[in-house]
């Protein structure tokens, strides 16, 4: 986790609101870095922040747009959000598809390949994206959820 402060909000053409001073807040405090926009609604409603969801999913978008967040759709209508930030290159992500954990995957070797077979085709490498799905094995759960889910 990340003390950086991010770029701030002016500098990036929005007026410094509360809703998207609050938005940013939630992620820079969450224990989890990837979060859903229903996940940053619920959060937002226990720091006693009376919000609506559509605010929320409209103060998002802004900040996808801004660069300030950015947005990973991983199927199936689950869709993402994670602070932009120098520690955090790009990574690939894993779902469990029982509890919806996403755990990121770091994969230099791959982005690497992916450089090496860009340059073969005579492009630069700008932008790559993977998403795993996976459900949990015989111990019954996934590595984070800790408990049992159906199978
Ligand atoms: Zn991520």
């Amino acid at each position: 986790m990340t003390d950086a402060t991010p770029p701030a909000l002016t500098s990036l053409g929005l007026k410094a609101t509360l809703p998207r001073l609050r938005v940013i807040e939630v992620f820079r405090q969450s224990a989890l870095r990837h979060l859903g926009a229903e996940d940053v609604y619920r959060q937002l409603i226990q720091l006693g922040e009376s919000v609506g969801l559509s605010t929320v999913y409209k103060v998002l978008s802004q900040f996808e747009q801004v660069g300030l967040l950015r947005r990973s759709e991983l199927g199936q209508s689950h869709t993402v959000y994670e602070l932009v930030d120098a520690d955090s290159p790009r990574h690939g992500h894993l779902l469990c598809t029982a509890s919806g954990q996403v755990t990121e995957l770091h994969l230099p070797d791959l982005e690497q390949r992916l450089v090496e077979l860009a340059s073969q085709h005579g492009l630069q490498l700008r932008h790559w994206s993977l998403t795993a799905w996976g459900q949990p094995g015989d111990a019954g759960h996934c590595a984070h959820s800790g408990h049992a889910h159906p199978r």
